[in-house]
């Protein structure tokens, strides 16, 4: 027997506890989150004196934005702006989380701030009320990347915590369901009015990829993570205005259609890459070279759901962006070709 033997008196999540229940007097930990140059997400921590009670009271932090690849080497410092605040559900207490976007120092976006344009677009058109809701499917990996095996007893761990704090955080979460293909998995998020759906999707992105993580378990955004007979993952994107809300809403979302139909193109360019190989026009998908759209019809680019054609107004599902995708863009191109074309 070897020293490395002999059994740890406490489990890691005991070790944990005993430094984490320790009080942390009036001191406030902000953890700062963004977005950097290769879809995924960065945080850093700052300690604060008093418990904000407006994001105005966050300041401006920054980070080296080469190491991110978000920046030059010769001209890193990026900047993190405060945009949304939410409770931490995994230091609890009066603790946040903070969504910053980015900005080089002369005040100017990021070129992987996407929500920039997006937030503007949403200002302009706030008198139409737009709410979206995505459902982000996922797949879950282990650690050798293969699909995560099914536990004894049938559900994976993640699941039930993960619900349970994006709801103490403040994320719209509406609604989970296991998907077709094993280890595959969807949470919804919304309805969200205009530029909160994008920040609550990036948020909630977080709290999956930290809860998985103390499960050992790693979250795949990939829209096909098995090749073959299998679904791919996407992020359907729900939209209503307040026309196709109220009565003859119908008539609305008819005529939306066709100004989506003449933008195929731009929509797909934003909708995800690799997202060519999951709308196949098979498992559920429309084909990525061509924009359809029908009543209660899975096997096109947008679907009525039935229900809305029967009230005669509602909302319609976008089905083509890919589980990858920046909700930024997403919503944003939605803005531009509802309102701009
Ligand atoms: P599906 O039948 O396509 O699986 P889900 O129940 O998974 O539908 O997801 C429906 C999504 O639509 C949710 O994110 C919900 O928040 C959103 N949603 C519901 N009503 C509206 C609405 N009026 N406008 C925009 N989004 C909506
Ligand atoms: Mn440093
Ligand atoms: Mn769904
Ligand atoms: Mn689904
Ligand atoms: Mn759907």
């Amino acid at each position: 027997m070897s020293q490395y033997d002999i059994e740890p008196l406490l489990s890691k999540a005991s070790i944990l506890a005993k430094y984490s229940d320790l009080p942390q007097g009036d001191k406030i930990m902000a953890e700062y989150v963004w977005i950097d140059g290769h879809n995924h997400l960065r945080s850093k921590t700052m300690t604060l004196d008093k418990k904000p009670t407006d994001i105005s009271e966050l300041r401006i932090w920054n980070f080296d934005g080469s190491s991110t690849g978000q920046a030059p080497g010769e001209n890193s410092d990026t900047l993190l702006k405060p945009v949304a605040m939410y409770r931490d559900p995994f230091r609890r207490g009066d603790n946040i989380i903070v969504l910053a976007a980015t900005y080089a120092a002369d005040g100017s976006p990021n070129v992987f701030n996407y929500r920039e344009s997006c937030a503007k677009l949403m200002e302009k058109y706030a008198d139409e009320d737009v709410w979206f809701g995505i459902e982000q499917e996922y797949t879950m990996l282990d650690y050798f990347d293969r699909p995560y095996g099914w536990p004894k007893g049938g559900f994976p761990g993640p699941q039930g915590p993960y619900y349970c704090a994006c709801l103490y955080a403040g994320i719209k979460i509406s609604g989970i369901n296991a998907e077709v293909m094993p280890s595959q998995w969807e949470y919804q998020v919304g309805p969200c009015n205009g530029i909160e759906m994008g920040d609550q999707l990036w948020m909630s992105r977080f709290f999956l990829h930290r809860i998985a993580e103390d499960f050992g378990v790693k979250i795949s955004f990939h829209p096909k993570p098995l090749q073959g007979d299998w679904n791919g993952a996407g992020c359907h994107t729900n939209v209503s205005t307040k026309a196709t809300r109220a009565d003859g809403g119908m008539a609305v979302i008819e005529s939306l259609m066709e100004k989506f139909a003449k933008r195929h193109a731009e929509h797909i360019a934003v909708y995800g890459e690799e997202n060519e190989k999951r709308l196949t026009g098979r498992h559920e998908t429309g084909s990525i070279d061509k924009f359809t759209w029908g009543v209660a019809n899975r096997g096109a680019s947008v679907r009525i759901p039935r229900s809305v054609a029967i009230s005669g107004k509602g909302y319609f599902e976008d089905r083509r962006p890919a589980s990858s995708i920046d909700p930024y863009q997403v919503t944003g191109v939605i803005m531009e070709t509802m309102y701009e074309c």
